[in-house]
């Protein structure tokens, strides 16, 4: 057996970037930088009013009340017409550009307005309720560094710069095949010894749940040359493969074998429960990831390897999720043997606090409460922990 950082090194080493393209910001959530973003403007654009209310210059307000004339009022969008000059205003509304001669603005709540006068109380500092031009990103500003990680707020940015297209690394196609001569796909009633194909559709899944680009490459049987042409054609067509089943010790367990011939693998026992056996290699830069069957396995792996290679893949500067310290709410026992073990849990947050609950249903055919829990309690080699006690957790989205 060998540990999980050694097994896991060893796929993230051979999950290279892709190269850099041009992607459109309506296209990016979720994507990561491959460039610096540079602002061509600034942001805002021109001097404008944080406030409904008037335009002024802060050195006409002596006393307690000032009167002053108001000499046009300016809506967002547009331009004002008048220059300020002494004992003048002007009306403003929030996110309209500040006139020439003006040098504060008071919020509409501290003035009364009678006609073309307008009483203003007190007196205000200049810059009051100016949002100066630049406050936010200035022109030629770093706006995002290379290696971010593009949010809906990074989204907004870009789009109030005038940003439309931007450097990132493309999403990888990630070809998920089935194999095995016991599965079926298509709704009929089970034949004795047959079971439906769950895998390929988990898997699918959770590939377009972490933003890549999953591609159906369908339900194979036991058959050598058909699981071959399947698997050619899949690396062809794709960044990355995952298959599930067929490369443990089995007699049919001929991806094993065809994977031997056409790949460069490495067959792996990782220290770890479940998910023991891992198949990795490489067709030319192209992943092979040989997940178990076992349908809780399968998820697992791709969890602690599939997805972490994969997000390599497309840039992302922590393409390895990392744990929260939780507070187990109940006994998580096992034995001593080596491994670090993954326990299907609940994790909430109750107070601030994360709260993880053991489930029942450890099997790793038991895919029914991998689907309930929505984390995976991480429990070194050793005896567990007990209740109240402080336990280590990756929460899955
Ligand atoms: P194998 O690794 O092919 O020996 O399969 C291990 C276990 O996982 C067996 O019980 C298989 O029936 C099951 N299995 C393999 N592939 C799938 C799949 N795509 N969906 C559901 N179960 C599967
Ligand atoms: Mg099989």
């Amino acid at each position: 057996m060998i540990s999980l950082e050694e097994a896991r090194a060893y796929v993230m080493d051979a999950c290279g970037r892709r190269p850099k393209i041009s992607t459109k910001v309506s296209e990016a959530l979720g994507l990561v930088t491959a460039e610096d973003v540079i602002a061509r403007e600034s942001l805002p654009p021109f001097a404008n009013t944080a406030m409904d209310g008037f335009a002024v210059r802060s050195e006409d307000l002596q006393d307690t009340h000032t009167r002053l004339r108001v000499v046009e009022t300016i809506a967002a969008g547009h331009n004002p017409q008048k220059t300020l000059h002494p004992g003048e205003a002007s009306r403003i509304m929030t996110g309209a550009p500040v006139p020439v001669g003006a040098d504060a603005i008071v919020m509409v709540e501290k003035t009364s307005v009678d006609g073309d006068w307008v009483t203003v109380e007190g007196s205000v500092t200049p810059g009051n309720h100016i949002r100066p031009v630049g406050d936010d990103v200035a022109a030629n500003d770093l706006v995002f560094s290379n290696g971010s990680v593009l949010s809906a707020g990074h989204l907004g940015v870009l789009c109030s710069l005038g940003i439309n297209e931007i450097a990132t690394y493309p999403r990888p196609r990630v070809g998920v095949i089935s194999t095995g001569d016991e599965l079926v796909d298509d709704g009929r009633d089970l034949e004795p010894g047959q079971i439906r194909d769950s895998n390929r559709r988990t898997l699918l899944s959770l590939a377009r749940g972490d933003g890549f680009d999953p591609v159906d490459l369908g339900l194979i049987p036991d058959i050598e040359s058909e699981i071959e042409a399947a698997l050619l054609a899949g690396i062809e067509s794709c960044d990355a493969i995952i298959t599930s089943g067929g490369v443990s010790m089995g007699d049919y367990d001929y991806v094993k074998a065809v994977l031997t011939r056409i790949a460069d693998m490495r067959w792996m026992q990782i220290a770890i429960k479940p998910a023991k056996p891992l198949a990795f290699g490489t067709v030319g830069e192209t992943p092979i990831f040989g997940l178990p069957g076992n349908p809780v396995s399968s998820m697992v792996s791709y969890e602690l390897f599939a997805r972490p290679g994969l997000r390599s893949m497309m840039g992302f500067p922590h393409p390895v999720r990392t744990s929260l310290k939780g507070v187990a709410a109940g006994a998580l026992t096992r034995k001593a043997d080596g491994k670090i073990h993954y326990a299907r849990v609940t994790a909430e947050f109750a107070d601030g606090d994360l709260i993880v609950t053991p489930m029942s249903g450890q099997g790793s055919h038991m895919l029914a409460s991998m689907a309930r829990a929505n984390a995976l309690a991480v429990l070194p080699d050793g005896e567990g922990c007990n209740e109240g006690e402080t336990v280590q957790v990756l929460l899955l989205d």
